[in-house]
């Protein structure tokens, strides 16, 4: 019966059809004596962990368990897509222990963006979303900044005790620990995989010096980011790989940008001005007059004005209007997943477009 297998490394059932889903393991392993899965046999052989990914009911059975465990959440987000990569609700789940929240992906902001403004609008934020942090840092898993500062503020407050890290799928989760794993102990020492006693939650447990565990979660799929209405080429072109570049548009009252076909802003009033637009540089925008954005948008969704690409459409969510009176100067409107737009002076009004689902918000600018 195969249900009844479970990997030796974390406990999880062991399914054998989607590489992407947790608890896969080959076929040709079924028959071996102990199975491993694949998440647990590539940190075991080669000292790294691996993405997967996580159902809905999985995902409140692994925040259920939060609340029994005793250490240091550690919750990571993309700065890049912070509210979409929010895990709502994660405060309910905790119970007492602290959270640390690491904004992941800093390579990707301009020089110009004050990393200690976006640290606050972090603290902000995270408390308008009902979490309070113990501290909040900015990392960048790939290029490794203030990687050893982590693991340090990690140290610290962890007290002896174990660590959890959370965060939806790709937010760099794996390439954070991954990081951790080979500044703590560097490339030569194996880190071996043990099981985590009595486990319902299907977590890899990876042992610190001192008989403590930093514990990886399964990544949970938010469905409101902008990354699941687009397939994977495109979001490969609008993830920025490298510090984004800001592009200028001079816009009359009147005028619409398009951001591909994912998002839209109108200018509606406030004088002829500068907008400037951090997307990734790969994302096409375009520039129309307001009256014609309705039918430009109609006519040609999924071919000038893409991603999404015409196969999409179907599931592709329409775009729906927020409207901001943008009263203080220095505004940025974010949209969520794809980047935000800097209006400098105050009195403009704009109407920002987004899928269904995805959010849209305004901040005091971060430069
Ligand atoms: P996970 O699903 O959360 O485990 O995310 P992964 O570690 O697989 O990373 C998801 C994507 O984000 C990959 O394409 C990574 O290369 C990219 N990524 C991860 N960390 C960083 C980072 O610090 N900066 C940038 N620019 N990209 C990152």
């Amino acid at each position: 019966n195969r249900s009844e297998i479970t990997c030796i490394g974390c406990g999880v059932t062991i399914q054998t059809d989607d590489p992407k889903q947790i608890g896969y393991a080959p076929p040709s392993s079924l028959g071996k004596e102990s199975v491993i899965c694949q998440r647990c046999f590539r940190l075991k052989h080669y000292n790294e962990v691996q993405d997967v990914s996580l159902t809905d009911d999985d995902f409140l059975k692994i925040l259920n368990g939060l609340s029994e465990v005793d250490g240091l959440i550690v919750k990571i987000v993309d700065i890049f897509d912070f509210n979409g990569s929010w895990l709502p609700g994660l405060h309910r789940f905790v119970g007492k222990n602290p959270i640390l929240l690491i904004g992941n992906k800093e390579d990707l902001l301009p020089k110009s963006v004050k990393r200690s403004k976006l640290i606050q609008w972090m603290k902000h934020e995270a408390k308008q979303l009902g979490l309070q942090p113990i501290d909040v840092l900015l990392v960048s898993a790939t290029k490794g900044s203030s990687i050893d500062e982590a693991i340090d503020t990690i140290e610290h407050y962890r007290n002896g005790k174990d660590v959890y890290v959370v965060g939806c799928t790709n937010v760099g989760k794996s390439t954070f620990i991954n990081r951790i794993i080979k500044n703590v102990a560097g490339e030569d020492d194996v880190i071996t995989t043990s099981h985590f006693p009595g486990t319902t939650l299907d977590m890899i447990e990876i042992p610190l010096d001192d008989g403590s565990a930093l514990v990886d979660t399964p990544g949970i799929i938010n469905h409101h980011q902008m990354a699941h209405f687009v397939d994977k080429k495109d979001l490969k072109l609008i993830t920025p790989k490298k510090e984004i570049k800001p592009m200028v548009f001079q816009l009359n009252e009147g005028q619409t940008l398009f951001f591909g076909g994912l998002a839209r802003l109108d200018y509606m009033s406030g004088g002829r001005r500068s907008l400037i637009c951090y997307v990734s540089n790969e994302l096409k925008i375009h520039r129309t007059k307001m009256e014609n954005a309705e039918s430009l948008y109609k006519k040609h969704v999924g071919e000038l004005l893409q991603p999404p690409r015409k196969n999409d459409l179907e599931e592709f969510p329409p775009l729906v209007r927020h409207e901001f009176s943008l009263k203080q100067g220095k505004t940025d409107i974010v949209f969520s997943g794809l980047g935000w737009v800097t209006i400098n002076d105050p009195g403009a009004v704009v109407a920002a477009y987004v899928p269904k689902g995805v959010s849209v918000l305004t901040r005091p600018s971060l430069i």
